[in-house]
């Protein structure tokens, strides 16, 4: 005897073959409303302007799957479109994938919408002096589920120089890590919290980050105290005065005023 399921068909017990699809009135509704909503979506993937777009960035990876290097029969956004429209069309958001690929990536995206959708990230912004204390601060409040754009702490990292050292051509690479940071969070709320270490104040990004929970919170260590840290750490201080004449000047001009004052 074949093997069955019990299912129920608009509303009535029957029972049909375990393999069998059952279609139910529920199920043409609900894609009835889905191609409804997505109808901009599916319009947009076979508009001429997206086959054109597709073709260059193909042309441009060398149709190679730009994660595993195998050939590659898919254009992807990085950042999904449904989650950034504005972005659809920008060559630098998308990337040739192969099939595997895709799938596993798609698939992360759909348990990271899950796991975001009842949660409203918290981004922290901290700015504040050289040497007043800002990464001390988030290591001190940063949980176990966080993510921490340090600049600092990145350019160590690429360059394999102490802290504060760096190379200025490495510089360009520690930005792009910002800047697709930035991107991927506008879309995302995977995170608990997101930290930001930033020294100035800056108002696109607040913008930028608009839909999140933002939060501004300033070190207030005096000049005099983090000069006094810069010396002991032998550290450029009459560089790092412009910056904090900058930071000043900000001040000066109500550019932190939203910002929260807490002790470094
Ligand atoms: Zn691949």
């Amino acid at each position: 005897m074949p093997q069955t399921k019990l299912v129920f068909i608009n509303g009535r017990r029957q029972l049909v073959p375990l393999n069998q699809i059952v279609r139910q009135d529920s199920d043409r509704k609900y894609n009835q409303h889905r191609k409804q909503v997505k109808s901009d979506y599916l319009a947009f993937y076979h508009s001429a302007q997206w086959q054109h777009t597709r073709q260059s960035v193909l042309l441009r990876d060398s149709y190679l799957c730009q994660r595993c290097g195998l050939e590659a029969s898919l254009v992807d956004h990085i950042i999904p479109s449904e989650d950034d429209w504005e972005d659809r069309l920008d060559p630098d958001n998308l990337e040739s994938l192969c099939r595997d690929c895709h799938f596993w990536k798609t698939r992360r995206e759909t348990v990271k919408r899950k796991k975001g959708q009842h949660r409203r990230m918290r981004i922290n912004i901290i700015a504040g002096y050289p040497a007043s204390g800002k990464t001390t601060y988030v290591h001190k409040h940063a949980g176990q589920h966080d993510l921490i754009y340090d600049y600092d702490a990145l350019m160590s990292a690429l360059t394999g120089l102490p802290l504060h050292q760096g190379n200025v051509d490495a510089n360009d690479y520690v930005q792009l890590f910002f800047e697709l940071i930035l991107r991927k969070l506008k879309a995302e709320q995977t995170f608990e919290q997101v930290w930001i270490i930033q020294t100035y104040a800056d108002d696109k990004l607040d913008s930028l980050l608009v839909s999140h929970d933002l939060h501004h919170i300033m070190l207030n260590t005096s000049r005099e105290t983090c000069i006094e840290r810069l010396n002991k750490e032998h550290r450029n201080v009459s560089s790092l005065l412009k910056a904090m004449n900058r930071i000043d000047e900000q001040k000066h001009d109500g550019k932190f005023a939203k910002f929260v004052v807490v002790d470094g």
